[in-house]
């Protein structure tokens, strides 16, 4: 890796503000905490950090989406402090505000590695808007910068890239490992490179599409998206998710694909969005009345066959409506033949295909599952991530 990683440094005596992703879901009525993953994956890096003496930590996360005063009290970063002292087994101070002498007080007064975890940095109307005087200004408090929110870099705000602007900036572990999987994926794979594509539609993928289409040896297409496709083949779809304003599109890359892309065969459809519907197996054509919610049985074997000896792995989006077992038969095979997979690397970005492969249990048998939904697709798409760009090279 070309990035320096706090592995590069030595924070002894400093103060090292660290940017984690502590953006954790909430129960609506109570606001406790649901799913503390995010806290977990942080804890790596923090406690890397607290093993080599520094003077403080203080961390940095946003937390919701602050669009009006109201919002603010619904997305409080005080409910993380507890479960991050808990996880951590050490005290953990709180400082509830993001600028100001408490804030300030707070810093200058830790010693020993002192824990300090600052108010949702959301709460600054300058922190989406990059505005440069907030990231000198937290910048001002600490010694060095680490970058550790992956799910966040491909945002630049003033906690992104900001405050990095300013100081040493250096990836923890969570950045490191994704640059290490997704960034060596799409820039410099073993091959052969097989993506599968699927999910709901073409219009939030294209710019994967694109992108994997230069890069990858085999693009493999299922899902929702896979009727846009079948349409601009000239298949009938029946009332499947079919995106009528990107038929073109979906024609243009069949054309610049080649034999590169691997469309479905068959289906799984139902006569309604539901496993009550009248359900059957279907060939390339959809009948009238019914809609294509998985791949189907042959498919399967098709991208069985497709993916044999391939070295590494890029999936993105499900290959059927997962969420119901009866139509999830498709990507949990998908998941089984890349965990039989002999030394191949394989890799699982976008958030529901993240949540399919964990909810069918085999979260322990691909190599690497993104922490980002959002950036992780925007990283497969080969953009620059801002977050990852203000990190300073080795
Ligand atoms: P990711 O979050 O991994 O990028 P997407 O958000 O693009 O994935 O797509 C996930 C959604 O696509 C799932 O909720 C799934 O139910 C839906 N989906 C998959 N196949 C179909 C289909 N044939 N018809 C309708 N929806 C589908
Ligand atoms: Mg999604």
């Amino acid at each position: 890796m070309d990035k320096l990683t706090i592995r590069d440094i030595d924070v002894a005596g400093k103060t090292v503000l660290v940017r984690v992703d502590f953006n954790v879901p909430r129960d609506k009525d109570t606001g406790e905490i649901t799913d503390d993953n995010r806290v977990v994956a942080a804890l790596p890096t923090i406690n890397y950090l607290l093993d080599h003496n520094p003077k403080a930590v203080v961390l940095f996360s946003h937390l919701g989406k602050i669009k009006k005063e109201e919002d603010k009290a619904k997305n409080d970063m005080a409910v993380v402090a507890p479960k991050l002292a808990e996880l951590l087994g050490r005290d953990v101070k709180f400082v509830n505000a993001t600028r100001g002498a408490e804030l300030e007080e707070a810093v200058k007064n830790a010693e020993n590695g002192q824990v300090i975890l600052v108010q949702n940095t959301r709460y600054e109307a300058g922190e989406t808007k990059n505005d440069p005087e907030l990231g000198a200004y937290w910048a001002s408090l600490g010694d060095v910068f680490v970058e550790d929110a992956f799910g966040s870099v491909h945002r630049a705000h003033a906690s992104t890239v900001g405050i990095a602007a300013h100081l040493p900036a250096v990836a923890g572990f969570l950045v490191e490992k994704e640059i290490a999987y997704i960034g060596k994926a799409v820039s410099d794979p073993e091959r052969p490179l097989v993506a599968i594509l699927g999910g709901s539609k073409v219009s939030s993928k294209i710019g994967v599409i694109e992108n994997l289409l230069n890069i990858a040896d085999k693009i493999i297409i299922g899902g929702g998206m896979c009727y846009t496709f079948a349409k601009a083949q000239g298949h009938t779809v029946g009332s499947s998710l079919v995106e009528e304003d990107k038929v073109d599109l979906a024609k243009s890359f069949i054309e610049k694909g080649g034999d590169k892309l691997i469309l479905p065969i068959d289906s799984v459809v139902s006569s309604k969005f539901g496993e009550d519907g009248d359900i059957k197996v279907v060939g390339e054509d959809v009948p009238e009345g019914y809609m294509g919610l998985d791949i189907g049985p042959k498919t399967v074997e098709l991208f069985a066959k497709e993916l044999e000896g391939a070295k590494t792995v890029i999936w993105n989006g499900p290959m059927g409506v997962f969420e119901m077992p009866k139509f999830a038969e498709g990507t949990k095979a998908v998941c089984s033949m890349l965990a039989n997979l002999k030394g191949a690397n394989t890799i699982i970005g976008g958030g529901d295909s993240a949540a399919a492969v964990k909810q069918l249990g085999f979260a322990d048998k691909v190599s690497h599952i993104s922490t980002g939904g959002g950036a992780s697709l925007e990283y497969m798409e080969g953009k620059v991530l801002p977050g990852i760009a203000a990190i300073n090279d080795k």
